[in-house]
């Protein structure tokens, strides 16, 4: 897991050295908050799959092309010199291309002047937002499992998570436990949907029973639809900003990245009424200033290809979920079929592993095959231990070769 809440904190010990003086010295003059929570685990299985040759099914980016029209359009505007800053809430093209789009997609109609924020990615954008709006003993209700990124997010925006579960095999919540998690100190909740790791998209019914809870307390629903073309089996993406009284409290992330696979790009954005937008900009001019300039650029393009391209997009998934599953089934794992997102949850009960990270290791060294251990995603590592998510974002080549390697494994 990312936060390290559960943790003792850290004390000096009973036989103390001095070289455990100067560590403890040291750590005081660290942030208090940065010592509660680890490195991304994500990110931290890309670095061994590279380590140990593995195929990489851990950390979700694409490793096929990303459009053609789209990569030039960004060398296009370097070779116009559109090198230096671009206003710091972003390029009037782009904001100007997101409005278009939003009304396009969700029938929602903003105004790029005074509701978008471009940032570096969805993360800075989510990182902005709870910072433009959280004060310390504000609470976030955040469904669990959940992308680890919104621990430290918390931690460092001063928010106290209350975690309601979503379970599987279908991930739903239960309706009277997201109610008792929220309250009078409830500042928002963060709905991420499709969702990373179940692949759950949640439904109308279900956005109204959330939207109804942020009326009730007066809460923002800060959300990450990243996901959003990348859907499954007919199902329908429904953005929190489009239902019926949440215009004035939905604070709307997304990004370039895995639209266009162009996770490397680092251009998202966050769309919000024009007071937390006022915040946001500030909390992103002084951490950022702002994204890639040509890059935004190219994002204008980007958000204006014809329809085509994210129905092709979305078939183009489906293929490589299918096959995944099938992989992942035929290796031993129970698979939770995935509606939305690029991701499988597993259970790896067959497998006989005491938990998800010894299992993970395994894998990575052994078997060749990097995945991401279910306990990042849980407050307590406990409730993850029996899963592990695969990322299916990857060329049918790496897809066969993940195959071949995980033929290895032995279910008991
Ligand atoms: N969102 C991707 C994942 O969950 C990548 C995370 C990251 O490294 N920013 O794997």
């Amino acid at each position: 897991m990312s936060t390290a809440e559960s943790k003792p904190a850290a004390r000096p010990a009973a036989s103390e050295t001095p070289g455990d003086k100067v560590v403890q010295g040291a750590r005081r003059m660290l942030s208090a908050k940065a010592e509660r929570f680890t490195e991304s685990v994500i990110r931290e299985m890309t670095r061994l799959a590279l380590q140990h040759n593995a195929v990489n099914l851990a950390q979700g980016f694409p490793d096929f092309a990303a459009p053609a029209e789209v990569k030039e359009a960004a060398r296009a505007a370097i070779a116009a010199d559109d090198n230096q800053y671009a206003i710091t809430w972003g390029a009037k093209p782009l904001r100007d291309a997101i409005v278009e789009k939003f009304a396009r997609t969700q029938g929602v109609t903003v105004d790029p002047e005074r509701e978008i924020t471009i940032c570096c990615g969805s993360t800075e954008a989510m990182m902005s937002a709870m910072m433009g709006v959280i004060n310390p003993g504000d609470e976030v209700v955040v469904f669990e499992p959940f992308y680890e990124n919104y621990g430290p997010d918390a931690i460092l925006s001063g928010a106290a998570p209350r975690f309601v579960r979503l379970h599987p095999p279908t991930w739903s919540f239960d309706p009277d436990e997201l109610a008792r998690a929220f309250g009078p100190r409830t500042k928002a909740i963060i709905v991420n949907t499709p969702n990373n790791p179940t692949g759950k998209v949640f439904t109308r019914g279900e956005l109204e029973c959330i939207r109804d809870l942020c009326v009730r307390w007066d809460a923002f629903a800060i959300t990450d639809e990243i996901y959003e073309h990348i859907l499954y089996d007919g199902t329908q993406h429904i953005s929190m900003a489009a239902l019926d009284g949440m215009r004035d409290r939905a604070i709307t992330i997304n990004s370039m990245s895995k639209t266009y696979s162009v996770t490397g790009w680092r251009v998202g954005w966050a769309i919000a009424p024009p007071g937390p937008t006022e915040a946001i900009r500030k909390v992103h001019d002084f951490l950022t200033v702002g994204a890639a300039a040509p890059l935004q650029a190219a994002g204008a393009l980007a958000l204006r290809l014809p329809e085509r391209y994210y129905t092709e997009l979305a078939s183009t998934y489906q293929f490589k979920r299918d096959r995944t599953l099938q992989i992942l089934t035929r290796a031993g794992f129970e698979c939770f079929k995935p509606a939305g997102a690029y991701y499988i949850m597993t259970d790896i009960s067959r497998f006989g592993f005491s938990n998800d990270k010894d299992f993970t290791r395994y894998l990575v060294e052994e078997i060749g095959v990097a995945a991401v251990p279910g306990s990042s995603f849980y407050g307590d590592p406990e409730d993850g231990a029996r899963q592990v998510r695969f990322a299916f974002c990857k060329t049918p080549e790496t897809l066969a070769a993940a195959e071949e390697r995980l033929a290895r494994l032995r279910p008991q």
